[in-house]
């Protein structure tokens, strides 16, 4: 799959890919939740620490394909230091441009761009939304006041 992709954008996910970010530990995170791609076979678990609204620190553990590791590594390199509304912004541009819609260029997404690589392929698109699904879920369940840290595996399926 990742040979299909346009040169550019492959180069920067399979740099991702290899070289992922978001490898800290995080001993006592305030926000956890995994996500699953059935379609897929990936597997990831997002870690955060947060600092008031900011998020300090993420972990991201993925066992999958190259395009939902790089996924993940970009989510771990651009979320640290942004707050939570930052965060969904990035979360919304992100399934914008992998379903070729319009959004908001002002807002710096970096690596994230070459994401876009893989809206010509529909059932790699759940593979590179998976980190920013679980993220958003976690982040939902922890503004609705839930207690429990750790949540029930969420899918890209919804
Ligand atoms: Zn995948």
């Amino acid at each position: 799959m990742a040979e299909e992709l346009d040169e550019m954008y492959r180069d920067i996910i399979m740099e991702h890919y290899r070289y992922p970010r978001g490898h800290e530990k995080i001993l006592n995170p305030d926000i956890i939740n995994e996500g699953h791609n059935p379609v897929c076979g990936d597997e990831i678990e997002i870690k955060l620490k947060m600092d008031k609204d900011k998020i300090e620190t993420v972990s991201v553990n993925c066992a999958g394909c190259a395009i939902s590791t790089a996924s993940g590594s970009m989510l771990a390199e651009i979320c640290e230091g942004k707050t939570i509304a930052e965060v969904k912004k990035i979360a919304a541009i992100v399934k914008a441009l992998l379903k070729g819609e319009e959004f908001d260029e002002n807002i710096e997404i970096g690596d994230i761009e070459a994401l876009q690589g893989v809206k010509k392929f529909p059932v790699r698109v759940k593979c590179a939304l998976l980190s920013w699904t679980t993220l958003v879920d976690a982040i939902n369940t922890r503004e609705t006041g839930a207690t429990e840290k750790r949540l029930t595996a969420s899918t890209t399926e919804s």
